[in-house]
C-alpha cells in the first residue's frame, strides 16, 4: 500500500491550526518563521515558497529574505545574527545547499538552539544523541510519522537506513533505535548493499541516487520510506527507489513525489510552534 504523505502532512496542517492560534492569543503576536534563501537555485526557490505557502495555511507568519547567490559571507551571516536577535521571529531557516563562498556550519551556528527549527544546530544534533529534549529534524521526524502510519510497531523490527547524511541518514537512524528497531546504516562503501536491504523490515533510502533500490532489493513485506528527490532533464521528479518495482514487494511504500517531502513541510511547522511555545513559556 502506498504511504500517502501529502494526505498525512494534510491532516497534521490541520491538527496544527488551533494550535498556532491559541499560542497566537497568548503571545499576543502569530508565531513568526523566517526563511532565508541565497541565490536562484530552481530547487530551493520551490521548497522556500512551498515552506512559506505552509506557514501561512497554518497561521504562522512567513518571512522570507532573499541574497544574491554572490552575497559575501560576512553579510549573510549579519543578516542571520539580526534575525536570531529580533524578539519578534521565533524560527529561523536556511535553506541549503549555500553558494561555495559560504560555510554552512558558521551560517548555521548563528542561529540559537531554541529558533533551529531544522534541528541542525550541534547543540540540538548533541541533544538529540543523548536522549535530551531538542528539536528533532523535520525530514527524520516526519519518516517516523510515515511508518507509525501504517499501524505497524518499529520495535524490535529490523531497519536498514541507506545514507549516513547529518540531515537525513543518521538522525534517522537514531530516532529508530529510540524506537528500539534494531538499526544498520549503508553508505557508498557497504559491500553487497542488496543482501543488507533485503533484511530490512523497514528500509529508509536518502542517497539522492535516482532508482538506487529496485524491488529484488526489498524484503517481501517491508516498509520503504524513499527519501530522495532528484529531477530529469525532462524536469520528471523521481526517489531512490523504483516504485514500480518495489511496490509489488514491500507492504507499505512512500512515493515521490507526494511522500517524505510533504511531511518534512509539515513537521517544519510543528518545529516552528513548538519553538514558538517554548520561548512564550520561557
Ligand atoms: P547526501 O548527499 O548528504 O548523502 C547521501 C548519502 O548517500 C551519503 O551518505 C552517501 O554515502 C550515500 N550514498 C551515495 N551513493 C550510495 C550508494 N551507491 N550506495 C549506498 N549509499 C550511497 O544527501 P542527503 O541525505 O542530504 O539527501 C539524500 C536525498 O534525499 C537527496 O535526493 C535529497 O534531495 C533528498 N532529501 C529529501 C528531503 C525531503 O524532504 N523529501 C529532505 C532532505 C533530503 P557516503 O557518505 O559514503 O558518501
Amino acid at each position: 500500500m502506498t504511504i500517502d504523505g501529502k494526505a498525512i502532512a494534510g491532516r497534521v496542517m490541520a491538527d496544527l491550526i488551533p494550535r498556532a492560534e491559541r499560542l497566537a492569543q497568548a503571545a499576543g503576536r502569530k508565531a513568526c518563521l523566517a526563511v532565508v534563501l541565497v541565490g536562484d537555485n530552481p530547487a530551493s526557490r520551490t521548497y522556500v515558497r512551498a515552506k512559506i505557502k505552509a506557514a501561512e495555511l497554518v497561521g504562522i507568519q512567513g518571512k522570507e529574505l532573499e541574497f544574491p547567490a554572490g552575497v559575501p559571507q560576512d553579510e549573510l551571516l549579519a543578516a542571520v545574527s539580526a534575525l536570531d536577535a529580533d524578539p519578534s521571529v521565533d524560527g529561523i531557516l536556511v535553506q541549503l545547499p549555500l553558494p561555495p563562498q559560504i560555510d554552512p556550519d558558521r551560517v548555521l551556528d548563528a542561529i540559537s538552539p531554541a529558533k533551529d527549527v531544522d534541528g541542525f544546530h550541534p547543540a540540538n544534533v548533541s541533544s538529540l544523541q543523548l536522549g535530551r529534549p531538542c528539536t528533532i529534524p523535520c525530514t527524520p521526524k516526519g519518516i517516523i510519522r510515515l511508518i507509525d502510519s501504517t499501524g505497524v510497531s518499529i520495535e524490535g523490527k529490523r531497519a536498514v537506513v541507506v545514507g549516513r547524511s547529518n540531515i537525513v541518514g543518521k538522525p534517522v537512524a537514531k530516532l529508530l533505535l529510540d524506537r528500539n528497531a534494531t538499526v544498520s546504516i549503508a553508505h557508498s562503501h557497504t559491500r553487497d548493499l542488496k543482501s543488507l536491504t533485503r533484511e530490512a523490515d523497514i528500509l529508509v533510502v536518502a542517497t539522492g541516487k535516482r532508482s538506487l533500490v529496485d524491488g529484488s532489493m526489498v524484503k517481501p513485506g517491508a516498509i520503504v520510506i524513499d527519501v530522495g528527490i532528484t529531477r530529469t532533464a525532462e524536469g520528471t521528479l523521481g526517489g531512490d527507489v523504483d516504485f514500480a518495482s518495489a511496490k509489488d514487494v514491500a507492504a507499505w511504500i512512500t512515493p515521490v513525489p507526494g511522500g517524505v517531502g510533504p511531511m518534512t513541510v509539515a513537521m517544519l511547522m510543528e518545529n516552528t510552534l513548538e519553538c514558538f511555545e517554548a520561548r512564550i513559556n520561557r
